[in-house]
C-alpha cells in the first residue's frame, strides 16, 4: 500500500506514531496529484511549497513531543471558492484574476490547527453555479472513473481529487448539491452539513442563505473526523450557530429500529436502471439491518423545490456579485476612460456566460417591480418546504434519495439543455433549501464502470446521526476505492 492511498485516521495514526513522516505523506500525494493532473484537471493550483512547509512544521512538533493535532499530516484539498491566505483564490473566475486573499476562511483555519497540510486549490464551476464543472474558466475537469464524463459539480475538482488518490479528504461547498452530486459521481462519500453548524466565514458567496461547507472522503469515519474539527461557532459569521457541540462519535447499530422513508411524490419520476438497482440494494440492506421502510409525502417540494431555489439563489448571487467591479480586488481593464464604463467592460469579460446570465436573471427577479411575484413568492414556497420535511421527519428518522435522475454525462453534452441540466438537482436542493444535513455514500459500480451513490436526509442537526446510519449501510456495500481513471489509460 502506498502512502498516498491511507485514509484520513490510518494517516494520522501514522504520522503521530511516527510509523512515517508528514512530509513522506505529503511528497507521495503530491506524486500521484501529479500524476494524474495531465487526465483530470481537478486542481486549479497545486501548492507544493506550501504543503511541504506545513508538513515539516508538523513533523518538528511530533519529534518536540507536541501534540501535532487530530489530523496531522493529512493532505487536503480545498475547493478554490475557499480563501487561504497568500495562495491564489479564483472561485474559477476570470472575475477574480490572480486574487490572493489577505486572510483565511475559518473551515481552512480550522484544518491548519489541527495538521492537515494543503495539496491545492480545486477546480468547480465559477463561482459555485452548475452541476458538472464545465462553467469554470480554467477548463473541464474529468471523472477519474471515466474520462470522457464529468466529474460532476460545482466541487468537481475537489471530489476527483479525493476520488483519485490526491488526498485522502476535501472540502466542497454546497448550495444545491455540489458536495452530494459530484461525491456520487466520482464514487465516494460527501456530506453538506446542517446550515448553520460550519462556518461561511472567508467562503466565497454564492447563494449565502444556501450555502454551506462540507467534507469528501473516501471512508464515513472520515468524514467524522473532518466533521468533528469543522462544525463550532464561528462569530464572524452571523448565521454560525453557538451551543450545538456536535459529537461525531459513531453509534453501532445506527439503523436498527429506525423509520427510513421513501419520498411518494418522487416514486413516478424516471430513475436510470443503475440508480434503481442502488436503491433495490439499500432497501434490502435497511431491512437487513431492521429498519423500518415508511413512505412520506413532499407534494410542495416534489412540484415546485427546483423553481423555489433557482429564484433564491439567482437572486441571492446577483446581490453577491455585485462586488466584483474592478475596483477592489480582482481583474481589472486598463482601457475604460470613466468608472461605468470600466464597471461594465470588467463584468463583460470577467464572469463566463452562465454566471452573467444568472446575475441577470437574478436582478430581474429581485426588481421591486417583481419581486412580490417572485423571489418574495420563493421565500413563501421555501417555508412551506421547510415545514413540509418537519412534518415528513415526525413519521420518520432518515430519508432515502437518489442523487440525480441520471448518471454523470459525456463531457460537452451536459450543457445543451440548460433547463434539463437545473432540473437534475430536483433530488438535492429541497435540503438547502431546508437547511438540512445530506450525506451522499457510495453504493456500488454500474456495469459500465461509472459509480452510483444515494442519499441519506436527516432533520436539522442530525448531522452525527446521519453519519452513523452512513457507517452501518457502509459496512455492507464496502468502502470506495480509489479510481484508476486518472493514471491508467
Ligand atoms: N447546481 C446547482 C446550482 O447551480 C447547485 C450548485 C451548488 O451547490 N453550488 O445552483
Amino acid at each position: 500500500m502506498q502512502l498516498y492511498e491511507l485514509t484520513v485516521q490510518e494517516t494520522v495514526q501514522g504520522v503521530r506514531s511516527k510509523k512515517f513522516s508528514a512530509s513522506e505523506v505529503f511528497e507521495a500525494s503530491m506524486a500521484q496529484a501529479v500524476a494524474c493532473e495531465s487526465r483530470l484537471s481537478a486542481l486549479i493550483t497545486l501548492t507544493v511549497e506550501k504543503g511541504r512547509e506545513q508538513a515539516c512544521a508538523i513533523d518538528a512538533k511530533i519529534a518536540r513531543g507536541e501534540d501535532p493535532g487530530p489530523l496531522a499530516g493529512v493532505p487536503v484539498v480545498l475547493k478554490d471558492n475557499i480563501c487561504t491566505r497568500g495562495v491564489r483564490t479564483t472561485a474559477a473566475s476570470t472575475v477574480l484574476g490572480h486574487w490572493s486573499p489577505p486572510y483565511d476562511a475559518t473551515v481552512w483555519g480550522l484544518l491548519q490547527d489541527a495538521g492537515a497540510l494543503l495539496l491545492g486549490k480545486g477546480n468547480m464551476d465559477e463561482f459555485a453555479m452548475g452541476n458538472t464543472c464545465g462553467s469554470s474558466s480554467f477548463g473541464y475537469t474529468a471523472n477519474p472513473w471515466d474520462l470522457t464524463r464529468v466529474p460532476g459539480g460545482s466541487s468537481g475538482g475537489s471530489a476527483a481529487a479525493t476520488a483519485a488518490g490526491y488526498a485522502p479528504f476535501a472540502l466542497g461547498t454546497d448550495t444545491g448539491g455540489s458536495i452530494r452530486q459530484p461525491a456520487s459521481f466520482c464514487g465516494i462519500h460527501g456530506m453538506k452539513p446542517t446550515y448553520g453548524a460550519v462556518s461561511r466565514y472567508g467562503v466565497i458567496a454564492y447563494g449565502s442563505s444556501l450555502d454551506q461547507v462540507g467534507p469528501f472522503a473516501r471512508t464515513i469515519e472520515d468524514l467524522a473526523l473532518v466533521m468533528q474539527v469543522l462544525a463550532r461557532h464561528d462569530f464572524r459569521d452571523s448565521t454560525s450557530v453557538a451551543g450545538k457541540g456536535l459529537d461525531f462519535s459513531l453509534a453501532p447499530a445506527a439503523l436498527k429500529g429506525k423509520r427510513v422513508a421513501l419520498v411518494k411524490d418522487f416514486e413516478g419520476f424516471s430513475l436510470a436502471g443503475p440508480i434503481q438497482e442502488a436503491k433495490k440494494r439499500v432497501l434490502a440492506v435497511l431491512k437487513e439491518e431492521g429498519a423500518e421502510i415508511v413512505e412520506v409525502e413532499l407534494p410542495t417540494v416534489a412540484r415546485y423545490a427546483v423553481a423555489c431555489y433557482y429564484a433564491i439563489a439567482l437572486s441571492e448571487a446577483s446581490t453577491n456579485l455585485g462586488r466584483y467591479d474592478g475596483v477592489r480586488l480582482g481583474y481589472t481593464t486598463g482601457s475604460s476612460t470613466d468608472v461605468r464604463e470600466m464597471f461594465e467592460e470588467v463584468r463583460s469579460q470577467g464572469f463566463g456566460f452562465e454566471v452573467k446570465s444568472r446575475i441577470i436573471a437574478g436582478t430581474c427577479l429581485t426588481d421591486s417591480s417583481r419581486s412580490e411575484e417572485y423571489y418574495i413568492a420563493a421565500t413563501k414556497v421555501r417555508a412551506l418546504i421547510a415545514r413540509e420535511f418537519e412534518q415528513a421527519f415526525k413519521k420518520a428518522d432518515f430519508i432515502l434519495q437518489p442523487v440525480t435522475p441520471e448518471l454523470p454525462a459525456k463531457i460537452g453534452d451536459a450543457h445543451e439543455d440548460a433547463i434539463k441540466g437545473y432540473e437534475s438537482d430536483l433530488y438535492t436542493l429541497p435540503v438547502n433549501l431546508a437547511g438540512l444535513p445530506g450525506l451522499t455514500f457510495y453504493v456500488g459500480h454500474s456495469e459500465n464502470g461509472l459509480p452510483v451513490g444515494l442519499q441519506l436526509l436527516g432533520p436539522r442537526w442530525s448531522d452525527a446521526e446521519l453519519l452513523s446510519a452512513g457507517l452501518v449501510l457502509e459496512g455492507y456495500l464496502g468502502k470506495p476505492r480509489i479510481a484508476t481513471g486518472g493514471v491508467s489509460e
